[in-house]
């Protein structure tokens, strides 16, 4: 089968793990939840960003503008043939409430560290570059019942990166 291109890249939609520090995030961690546990295709990624700042590749893309069907990520059900999704690790604290659920931040608190949100605001420049139309937008705005990355996506990329509107999500 040869590898068809299913649609134009045009959002990408930023998650998190939803896992507190003592989890290590990586693609044999998602393998298991993603591809064993959930018994998906392929990954909901494309690429994670670590805790360090060091992003690590997890499903294989060219950069070419289109997205093509092996690099499909089943990141947002309904928008993976137009989006790449990519993966802050993180986004819960140790402590646990008390029915032993990890914390996640409390309003406006933004639950990564500097080196990741430097490497992601180095990422999405690079993807400005490459193709000025893109729309970056955070999975909680597609999906009500979800607060993933567990942050203000407009107001990280907005106020804090500069990122102009026309390139956040926004309804
Ligand atoms: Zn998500």
């Amino acid at each position: 089968m040869t590898d068809q291109i299913v649609g134009k890249h045009k959002f990408t939609c930023i998650h998190c793990s939803d896992t507190p520090p003592s989890i290590k995030v990586n693609k044999a961690w998602l393998h298991q939840v993603h591809i064993v546990g959930n018994g998906w295709s392929k990954y909901g990624y494309s690429d994670v960003i670590h805790r360090d700042g060091i992003v690590e590749n997890i499903t294989p893309y060219n950069e070419d503008g289109f997205i093509s069907y092996s690099e499909v990520t089943w990141g947002i059900k309904g928008l993976n043939y137009v989006s790449k999704h990519i993966c802050l690790e993180g986004g819960r604290y140790q402590q646990k409430n008390n029915s032993g659920r990890y914390l996640s931040p409390t309003h406006g608190i933004i639950p990564f560290t500097q080196d990741q949100l430097l490497a992601l605001w180095n990422y999405l420049a690079k993807e400005l570059e490459r193709n000025p139309d893109i729309i970056f937008a955070g999975h909680y705005q597609f999906n009500k019942w979800k607060t993933c990355p567990n942050m203000n996506v407009p107001f990280l990329l907005h106020n804090i990166f500069g990122i102009s509107m026309k390139n956040i999500y926004h309804v």
